[in-house]
């Protein structure tokens, strides 16, 4: 059966990643396995005017590492990413492709002068890996509220979502999910 890979990018494997996996499997129905080791580079891809990582460059490599029989590939970053139009993203995907990548970064509270709180961190990483894992199972953005496919501009809309996806995303699933 094919599986989900999630790979921590510029970061060690920590409390978020259990739960992180839990939530995928629960969500998209594959088996998901931990790739801790995997040959990115992020420096090559370090904007020196912007002090940002470029997403689209660290997703092309960890594409790159994918096995063969990949279902999907999931990097999980701990630095801020960005590209080119926009000032900052949480993540980026393929749509309808194999790879997606997502940030901690700015899901940690300690960033909005607020004390670190490991749960919520938890929370908002699931749900952007939900909806980034989304775009390669071809879904678009969605405005049934709750619905992890709902668009997230600032942090706040992140909470207002959950990690799960509404039924119409789940009819319009392309691809190997089986749940
Ligand atoms: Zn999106
Ligand atoms: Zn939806």
């Amino acid at each position: 059966m094919p599986e989900i890979y999630i790979v921590p990018i510029a970061t060690p494997p920590e409390y978020w990643l259990a739960p992180l996996e839990q939530s995928i499997r629960k969500c998209y129905g594959l088996p998901v396995r931990r790739m801790l080791h995997c040959s990115i580079d992020i420096e090559q891809t370090y904007d020196h005017g912007r002090h940002q990582y470029n997403s689209s460059q660290i997703l092309l490599q960890l594409i790159r590492c994918a096995p063969p029989g990949t279902a999907k590939i999931l990097g999980v970053a701990a630095v801020d990413l960005f590209i080119p139009v926009l000032t900052y993203v949480f993540g980026e995907a393929q749509l309808g492709g194999i790879g997606a990548i997502v940030s901690l970064h700015r899901l940690n509270s300690c960033l909005y002068g607020l004390p670190e709180d490991e749960q919520l961190l938890c929370e908002r990483l699931n749900k952007e890996a939900i909806h980034e894992l989304g775009h390669t199972f071809g879904l678009l953005h969605c405005a049934v509220p709750g619905c992890a496919l709902n668009a997230s501009t600032y942090v706040e809309d992140i909470d207002q979502k959950s990690d799960r996806i509404c039924p119409g995303c789940r009819g319009r699933i392309t691809g190997d999910a089986s749940a």
